[in-house]
């Protein structure tokens, strides 16, 4: 009888606990008053509960501000960053159908495509995220989906996003963009030109910035079609992605000091890109705000000059502390540098391997800084990537340490290339 009692603990929530953090609620049980009750709750929208899988009320507060926050209205949340860009397939194709990707696609989707969705007879081919013309030229009536990224990963690349997104629309084509680095805060995808421009789905990495910590994996799949988000729900609920409570817990938790975040590591990654800049071991800086890079013109429209009236308090707050009276837009602090040619493998290595608070690791968008080189000619596809160094890519993250501290280490790392 005392298993029992445990089991059927008379436990009440504390009767006018207002306090602001919302609380974390776990089931996969959820009990119904009755059998008509059971048969008639509906699990498709949120006025009601039914099984764990399909939400708690915690994923429901989440899910609920993170659409809110890109400026969207509905919002599926899995278990990564790479479950929300392959839900977003697996619910939208089927056998015959195209998708084209970016030429510098989020690479760890690249095997998903190639070794899982051609088996269902899904193709996928690559167009070149910096020429708009490429991206008309290759939609075809097979042509079912199209996703974007702003900007490439690694390379960095910022696409002109708005007539991309234009090219789609007019050609009757669902785009979906993998919004990781701007976050919902950099620009807004449901809205990139004032006047409502938008892509159909963004798809996030919360594992990034909305976590914060390094220690989440979570993905965000939102919306502003009720047909659109019930489609890929609907996918969602039959493979039985879920969220655990206590991940869902700590994005909620840092959600809040998102703008406050972003805003810190960007000016870090700035000051840091620019004096890279200056160091004749560096041939090129891959940063979209910095005067230069690959696509820095379609940053500043974008996301200096573009418009930025949808609802955001946090970046609104941020903006004001930070930049009282100057427009400096918004970027991740998360840039690449490509070193000088007569620099080896080797000796690029040494340099990583000196450095001491960045850490090799993947991932981004937490506290600590990160590094990772990258090998891009294996990575891309000659046919419609121009990478046009012959020097060997570094990619940084930026996280919270003194950016003169981050500055001082590669400093004395770069001692190392010699
Ligand atoms: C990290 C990342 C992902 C994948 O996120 P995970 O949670 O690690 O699976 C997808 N897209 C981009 C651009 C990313 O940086």
């Amino acid at each position: 009888m005392k298993i029992t009692d445990l089991i059927h603990h008379s436990y009440q929530p504390p009767q006018g606990f207002e306090a602001p953090q919302i609380g974390v609620h776990k089931a996969s049980t959820v009990i119904f008053s009755n059998v008509a009750a059971m048969r008639t709750r509906e699990w498709k929208d949120k006025s009601g509960y039914t099984y764990g899988l399909h939400g708690t009320p915690t994923t429901f507060v989440l899910e609920e501000r993170l659409a809110a926050l890109e400026g969207g209205l509905q919002c599926v949340l899995v278990p990564s960053g790479l479950s929300a860009i392959t839900s977003v397939d697996l619910a939208l194709l089927q056998s015959g159908d195209q998708m084209l990707l970016p030429h510098n696609v989020y690479g760890s989707r690249l095997a998903f495509t190639q070794d899982e969705l051609i088996r269902f007879g899904i193709t996928t081919r690559f167009y070149d995220a910096m020429d708009a013309g490429d991206l008309a030229a290759k939609i075809t009536p097979k042509t079912k989906l199209v996703w974007l990224e702003a900007p490439g990963s690694v390379t960095m690349e910022f696409p002109d996003l708005p007539a991309l997104v234009r090219i789609c629309r007019e050609k009757g084509v669902i785009c979906a963009l993998d919004n990781t680095w701007g976050a919902g805060l950099a620009f807004n995808a449901f809205d990139l030109d004032g006047q409502g421009l938008a892509v159909d789905i963004s798809a996030q990495a919360l594992t990034k910035y909305p976590s914060g910590g390094g220690d989440v994996l979570m993905g965000s799949i939102i919306t502003r079609d009720e047909a659109l988000h019930l489609k890929i729900k609907l996918s969602h609920m039959r493979i039985g992605f879920g969220v655990a409570a206590n991940d869902a817990e700590l994005v909620l938790r840092s959600l809040p000091s998102i703008g406050i975040r972003y805003r810190a590591a960007d000016q870090s990654a700035r000051q840091l890109a620019r004096w890279l800049k200056t160091r004749t071991e560096v041939e090129a800086v891959l940063h979209p705000a910095i005067d230069g890079a690959p696509g820095h013109q379609h940053w500043q429209n974008l996301c200096q000059k573009g418009s930025f009236d949808h609802v955001n308090l946090a970046r609104a707050a941020t903006d004001l502390i930070a930049n009282p009276a100057s427009n400096q837009g918004l970027a991740a602090g998360l840039f690449s540098i490509v070193f000088h040619e007569k620099y080896t493998q080797a000796q690029v290595d040494a340099f990583v391997d000196a450095l001491k608070l960045f850490k090799i690791g993947y991932s981004w968008g937490g506290h600590l800084s990160l590094v990772v080189p990258y090998d891009i000619p294996s990575m891309r596809d000659p046919k419609v990537s121009h990478w046009p160094y012959r020097g060997i890519l570094v990619r940084f993250s930026i996280g919270f340490e003194e950016a003169a501290d981050l500055q001082a280490d590669m400093q004395q790392a770069l001692a190392h290339l010699a």
